[in-house]
């Protein structure tokens, strides 16, 4: 199996080089775009590109409106800020996830709660939530409480993770109930549809990252999807530091946030999105040759959700055990291909280990099992 997969991936790559996990393609207006900021001077917080930026973003979600910010960990810190997440509130999250969506939590002062994913999407599971809420929670007229403190539950916050989308109407029927907010982290799922809708958008509040790595980048960058335009222009208020706007005063109604997107960082992100469809269909085909490359295998490639279109980010796969898994990271790596396991899980690092967490089962096995295949647009696959 493991010399097998070393020269499909060459093959598919076509190269002898080092084949990273994911690099960025900019094949399209994007040096043009940054140029033009260039020229113009207008690098910053001003420009036409951001506003752009947002307008296609809005457009190809569906959310009722788009805030750009510096990065997705900003937009997810915006997004609990706005959902009133207070000191000593307690978010419910899952365990396996990159560590951003816990620390956006973290600088809130809030404590995440872990409960476990399943297996068919590798995010929260509904009804591993569903127990933990019956035998840990109360509700009264104004929320959710832990029973064992009295702790705030004030969200929940699935991450859909590399694309492939949560159980999201389960979910926000259990958050309805519960009186709970849905905030999605779609950082890793731009281009992933559940049911025929945006992930990002189901919840209250979504959050989107271009980082170097996702699916297209911004060098850094971020975006808030609000649901409401009234969370939307206030999204847009407190990231650009609650200025009211004047034209020499400066005044600010508020504590806010330095958490604009650069003009030149949207130039970027502005290219990027007219290739993004291109983007989607070579992950897809890629994803689809992994697929039956691994058919009849012992390994099991993660295959979207039933009734979901997700965009392939990272193509994974998982293996029978851990040493099967171990040799494959080895003899890959060793042979200049790359591949990754999955994040080390959440209260499994210093900072969340005392977490309050439900039965972790699932994200315990599969954090053991699973492995990240390289999964770069090729304009050959
Ligand atoms: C990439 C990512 C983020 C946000 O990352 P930034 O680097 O801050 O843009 C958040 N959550 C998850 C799950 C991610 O993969």
């Amino acid at each position: 199996m493991n010399a097998a997969l070393v020269s499909f991936i060459r093959d598919l790559y076509q190269s002898n080089e080092f084949i990273p996990l994911h690099a960025p393609v900019f094949a399209g207006n994007e040096l043009k775009y940054v140029s033009a900021t260039i020229e113009s001077t207008f690098v910053s917080s001003v420009g036409k590109f951001v506003d752009e930026f947002e307008a296609k973003i809005a457009t190809f979600t569906g959310t009722a409106q788009a805030v750009a910010t510096v990065n997705g960990t900003a937009a997810l810190h915006t997004a609990l800020y706005l959902a009133g997440v207070k000191s000593g509130d307690a978010v419910i999250t899952q365990p396996l996830t990159f560590v951003a969506t816990c620390n956006a939590l973290y600088h809130m002062g809030a404590t995440p709660v872990f409960v476990d994913i399943n297996t068919a999407t590798l995010s929260l599971c509904p009804q591993a939530l569903a127990e933990f809420l019956q035998q840990h929670a109360k509700t009264d007229d104004d929320g959710c409480y832990l029973k064992r403190n009295g702790q705030r539950i004030r969200a929940v916050m699935p991450m859909h993770t590399f694309g492939h989308p949560a159980a999201l109407d389960e979910l926000s029927q259990i958050c309805q109930q519960w009186q709970l907010i849905l905030i999605e982290d779609a950082a890793e799922s731009l281009g992933s549809f559940y049911k025929g809708r945006h992930t990002g958008t189901i919840g209250q509040f979504g959050a989107l990252s271009f980082n170097g790595n996702k699916i297209i980048t911004t060098g850094g960058g971020g975006m808030l999807l609000c649901a409401t335009e009234q969370d939307g222009s206030h999204a847009k208020h407190i990231t650009t530091t609650a200025k009211v706007p004047h034209r020499w005063e400066f005044y600010h109604d508020e504590p806010g946030f330095n958490f604009r997107l650069p003009n030149l960082n949207a130039a970027l992100g502005c290219a990027q999105m007219e290739r993004l469809s291109y983007f989607l269909t070579q992950k897809r085909k890629l994803a689809m040759q992994y697929k039956t490359f691994f058919a009849d295998s012992a390994y099991q490639f993660v295959d979207e959700p039933a009734e979901c279109q997700a965009n392939f980010w990272l193509n994974a796969i998982i293996c029978p055990d851990q040493q099967s898994r171990d040799q494959l990271l080895q003899s890959t790596n060793d042979a200049g291909v790359m591949t990754r396991p999955v994040w080390q899980l959440m209260h499994h690092l210093p900072a969340f280990k005392d977490a309050m967490r439900g039965p972790l089962p699932f994200a315990e096995n599969l954090a053991q099992r699973l492995i990240n295949l390289p999964s770069s647009v090729s304009e050959l696959s």
